[in-house]
């Protein structure tokens, strides 16, 4: 029964299915166009969503695997109130963050859709309230957390009383990756959600995960009994995008101000910054550049980032500065670049925001500004996040150095790299040149370095002053053998080991540092002063004695370009040199593939 009563939409659904005329037809597909376009709002499906939702309305079980940001919560928000389908009554939502689900019921009330969540938060007499509307088979979607179908049993006899009076429609098991000690993220709650299958053989089951691994997959099949379950898998390749990471320093500002200015005239992009004061200052400057832009972060009131969000959807922005605070509900298709002016914290993070650019399929270009400094502000930062304890602390520690790792190579495939983090194997013949390295293809020498004695040296030089509470960039200076007033001062140029490093490079003593504390030969520790703040110190870790005794080596992987004449490569066709100086810095690859491309940007504005 559809009760909404606007005339035109006979002729917006037939709109919106001309783009999939090969589809099987069922009894339900004018009903799930409605829902999508009216109840939802949206103007199409994104891949699989429409696969998904069939093979659940027809009954079967299903696996959806798609990236995160794909669209998984439509798969199953949008069947479930679908009346026409072969199943009837609620369909039950295993979640497995409370924050999760709420912003998820809120969104569904939102659109006025019958929905509501039962956990061990909350008041006994909302959740009674809730157990009632549940029991009575009010609802059209109930968020269950996975402790409370472990524990509770009033729960399991509301679900039996919903089974027996045909009111169980289907169990989703959302971040199904959960139930796999394979898993990133394994929740031992989630073992007990086979009881839905053992207790009732005959419910559909979807499962939706976006864990890539066939170990998980395997746990997943087996643990929760999936009944030949249609498996959906999307590739998480976004071919029309193109990668790229530069080194940030000083000239990056106005390196990407000219970019787009120049290149990316009038199209529509965002630039991620790792807080809401770069957010600010980084909108200045491209104001002050003559480019129509805003910025966005959780400072601000809701109203206020509301309309800029919707200035940029309409254009009337260009470009959006903002933390990683926007994101949720961008619907945007034609994001032609994304930069990233800071180093994201996750590379699931970058993944997601680079994914925002190029929904129309048309090309985009997602650009990463790398330097050690901002990954230290950003270790800051995690530090001193007090929501955090210290086992997710170490995480978010362990995820930035995946994102270095990253960054610092130059040599594999962006795109290869991204989808092996999500267990992907990418051919990187498929990428077709369309990344910085694979563009490139750099003759790149890479080595391993035995830097055991220079890791003694500076272990020794961490231990000699540990006590006076001393940061890594102190350390460094010292190993490097500056003397400036605050090192003379206190007396540091007399230590043995100040200077030992002199004749190595700054960049790369700071490497080595940052491979010692990965390697927990050093170990970063903050102290909360007066003010609430938590500066972050060195001293040596736990690895540090294996080392001095001769127990552990340390080895480095070190990457640098093979030096390629310059006459052969600073010649131009026509005879004349052109005018680049040995040190001057290599132009950005994303902007001889535009040229190359012919569409620089100019030709066709948005
Ligand atoms: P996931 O759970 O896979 O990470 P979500 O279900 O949270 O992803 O969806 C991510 C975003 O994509 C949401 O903002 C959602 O509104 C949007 N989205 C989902 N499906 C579509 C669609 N068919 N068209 C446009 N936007 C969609
Ligand atoms: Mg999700
Ligand atoms: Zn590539």
């Amino acid at each position: 029964e559809i009760e909404d009563d606007e005339d035109d939409v006979g002729l917006s659904i037939a709109e919106t299915r001309t783009a999939n005329v090969n589809e099987e037809e069922y009894r339900w597909t004018e009903e799930v166009y409605y829902r999508l376009r009216h109840t939802f709002k949206l103007p199409g499906f994104r891949p699989n969503q429409l696969e998904a939702i069939n093979s659940t309305l027809i009954g079967k079980d299903v696996f959806v695997l798609m990236p995160t940001g794909g669209g998984k919560s439509l798969c199953y928000q949008l069947p479930a109130i679908v009346k026409s389908g072969k199943t009837k009554g609620t369909s039950i939502v295993i979640s497995p963050l409370i924050s999760l689900m709420q912003d998820q019921v809120e969104h569904l009330l939102d659109l006025n859709i019958k929905a509501s969540m039962i956990s061990s938060k909350g008041t006994t007499q909302q959740r009674k309230q809730t157990f009632s509307l549940f029991s009575q088979g009010k609802l059209d979607l109930i968020y269950i957390s996975p402790e409370m179908i472990a524990s509770s049993k009033q729960c399991k006899r509301v679900i039996k009383k919903l089974y027996q009076e045909g009111n169980l429609a289907r169990i989703i098991v959302d971040e199904a990756h959960c139930v796999s000690s394979w898993g990133h993220d394994f929740r031992p709650d989630y073992k007990e959600l086979y009881f839905f299958k053992s207790e009732y053989p005959k419910i559909p089951m979807m499962v939706l995960t976006a864990t890539a691994n066939e170990h998980v997959r395997q746990d997943i099949v087996t643990n929760l009994r999936l009944r030949n379950p249609v498996f959906l898998k999307q590739s998480f390749n976004r071919t029309n995008l193109f990668y790229e990471v530069l080194r940030k320093d000083k000239d990056s500002i106005d390196e990407m101000i000219d970019a787009i200015k120049y290149h990316f005239t009038e199209q529509s992009g965002i630039i991620y910054c790792h807080s809401k004061n770069s957010c600010e200052k980084v909108a200045l400057q491209l104001q002050n550049n003559q480019i129509r832009c805003g910025y966005y972060h959780a400072g601000m009131d809701p109203d206020e980032r509301m309309m800029i969000q919707r200035d940029w959807q309409r254009n009337k922005l260009q470009v959006i500065c903002a933390t990683v605070a926007f994101g949720m509900g961008i619907d945007k298709s034609d994001v032609r670049f994304i930069y990233h002016f800071t180093v994201p914290r996750t590379l699931e993070g970058y993944y997601q925001e680079t994914g925002r650019a190029g929904r129309d399929g048309k090309p985009s270009y997602c650009i990463g500004y790398y330097s050690m400094k901002d990954v230290r502000a950003i270790q800051k930062m995690i530090q001193k996040d007090s929501s955090l304890d210290k086992i997710s602390r170490e995480k978010h520690f362990d995820k930035l150095q995946e994102v270095m790792k990253y960054c610092e190579n130059i040599k594999e495939c962006r795109r290869k790299l991204v989808l092996s983090y999500f267990n992907e194997e990418f051919d990187r013949n498929l990428c077709h040149e369309n990344c910085d390295n694979c563009k490139k293809c750099q003759d790149v020498v890479s080595h391993m370095e035995d830097i055991t004695m220079i890791a003694k040296d500076v272990i020794t030089l961490v231990q000699s002053i540990e006590n006076e509470t001393v940061t890594s960039i102190y350390c460094q200076n010292l190993f490097k053998g500056s003397r400036t007033a605050k090192i003379i001062q206190a007396g540091h140029d007399n230590l043995e080991k100040h200077g030992t490093g002199k004749s190595i490079n700054k960049a790369k003593i700071e490497k080595i540092f940052f491979h010692l504390i990965s390697e927990r030969i050093l170990e970063e520790y903050s102290i909360t002063n007066n003010g609430g703040y938590a500066n972050c110190y060195v001293r040596t870790g736990v690895n540090s004695r294996k080392v001095i005794n001769g127990l552990l080596k340390v080895k480095m992987e070190l990457t640098e370009l093979r030096p390629i004449p310059a006459s052969t490569t600073e010649d131009n066709n026509d005879g004349t040199n052109s005018k680049v100086s040995k040190n001057s810095k290599s132009k950005p690859v994303f902007l001889e593939v535009l040229a190359e491309q012919g569409r620089h940007m100019k030709n066709t504005p948005v």
